[in-house]
């Protein structure tokens, strides 16, 4: 199966980071979910593991691996506890942006930092009136001497609590700009006037801290404008959530490989009317569906990380690979729930977890409405070209 494309590092590294969550992650998720706290000792070992710095170029003292071993490596993590992979996610976009559009000074700065993983970082774009929208960001950022001065609330910042360093969309710009050139990243950097509020309490992907961060009148150098060109935020944003929905894509899969290996596991152990419902073809037919759907998903999701480290605008692919890949792994999710029967229900069971984490998937990094929006635009640009 696509276990045959991997490379012999990949192999290798997939290896790795599947044995530590074997060890490390999957005995303990459930105690660290209904608990909602934050896994230290699991987010320590992926520390060790190199994983914060898996895809920061080596010069850096990053490993400089490519996004198709990123995303290999995030749904082992995902196998384990979706939460881990949003860990990494946010890490890895602000890694992204500061290596691709980054100055000289700011990849010197932060990437040796965020690859040890001694500096955390998320990114965010969404505020409380809106996420779809993204143009219509109201946060702003106005110079004054050698510093930006920002005002305003943004919403859903995951790792928002424990990030030091948060890439944020703000609009620097005025009514006279044209749209896309109003908004700016910032580099922003805890401080005075910066702060994360209280996490939000969520239906699924626990542990992992999701909060508003607030910014009032808060001082961030002139230096730390991405780029250190104003009005390219919303391109920057854009091309760093495609690594952002790789990462989804690939913790769909990720999932839904945890809910089939449970569900396969518990079908040949259940017995009813006297043999392992394994043996009802019923029950075989939803096996071969979610084993299919699976792979198409991880399919998707390693082509969509290979177009995207060839440097191309890929969009379109990692719209469908997290389009597809977030809806399958809803459908395989329900389907392993039906296969446990009651216990599937019951909270003594992995499966009520992943059936709580699978939607997140749908809406986070851009609802699946929108992917449908973006993927059909560009095939029509696409066209038009
Ligand atoms: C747990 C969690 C973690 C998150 N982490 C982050 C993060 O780290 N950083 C960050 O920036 N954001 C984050 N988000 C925010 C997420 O990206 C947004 O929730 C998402 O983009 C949708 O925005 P919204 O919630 O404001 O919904 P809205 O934009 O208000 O949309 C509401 C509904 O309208 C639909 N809709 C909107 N416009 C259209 C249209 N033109 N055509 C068709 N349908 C449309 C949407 O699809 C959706 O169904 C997170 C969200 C969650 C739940």
């Amino acid at each position: 199966m696509t276990e045959d494309l991997q490379s012999a590092e990949q192999a290798a590294i997939v290896a790795t980071v599947r044995a530590f969550v074997d060890r490390e992650v999957i005995p303990h998720a459930a105690e660290f979910e209904h608990g909602d706290r934050f896994p230290e000792a699991m987010v320590e070992g992926m520390r060790e593991l190199g994983l914060f710095g898996l895809t920061v170029p080596e010069p850096y003292g990053g490993a400089g691996l490519d996004l198709v071993t990123y995303a290999l490596v995030v749904e082992e993590l995902a196998r384990g506890w979706m939460s881990l992979a949003g860990v990494l996610n946010t890490h890895v976009i602000t890694a992204y942006l500061i290596a691709t559009f980054g100055t000289d000074a700011q990849r010197q700065r932060f990437l040796p930092a965020l690859a040890a993983g001694r500096l955390r970082a998320a990114f965010s774009m969404s505020e409380p009136q809106g996420g779809s929208d993204v143009q219509a960001v109201r946060t702003r950022a106005v110079r004054d001497g050698d510093a930006y001065v920002v005002d305003g609330t943004k919403m859903w910042a995951t790792n928002g609590a424990r990030a030091g360093l948060v890439a944020t969309l703000v609009r620097t710009g005025t009514e006279n700009d044209p749209p896309n050139r109003r908004l700016s990243c910032l580099l922003c950097e805890k401080g005075p006037g910066f702060e994360a509020g209280a996490p939000i309490a969520k239906l699924g992907y626990k542990g992992v801290e999701t909060t508003e961060l607030v910014f009032r009148g808060n001082r961030q150098p002139l230096a730390n404008l991405l780029g250190s060109e104003e009005g390219r935020g919303f391109a920057q944003m854009m091309a760093g959530i495609e690594v952002g929905r790789i990462n989804v894509a690939a913790r769909g899969v990720g999932v839904a490989r945890a809910a089939l290996e449970l569900a396969m596991a518990y079908a040949r152990e259940r017995q009813a009317f006297g043999r392992p419902i394994a043996e009802h073809q019923a029950i075989q037919f939803k096996l071969a569906d979610m084993a299919t759907q699976i792979e198409a998903a991880r399919l998707l999701t390693l082509a969509a990380a290979r177009r995207k480290q060839t440097g191309q605008r890929s969009d379109v692919e990692a719209g469908m690979a997290k389009l597809f890949s977030s809806e399958a792994c809803h459908d395989v999710v329900l389907e392993a729930m039906r296969i446990f029967g009651g216990y599937g229900y019951s909270t003594a069971y992995p499966i009520e977890r992943l059936y709580r984490d699978a939607p997140l998937l749908i809406v986070g990094e851009g609802t699946n409405e929108i992917q449908r929006l973006i993927i059909a635009r560009g095939l029509l640009a696409r066209a038009a070209d």
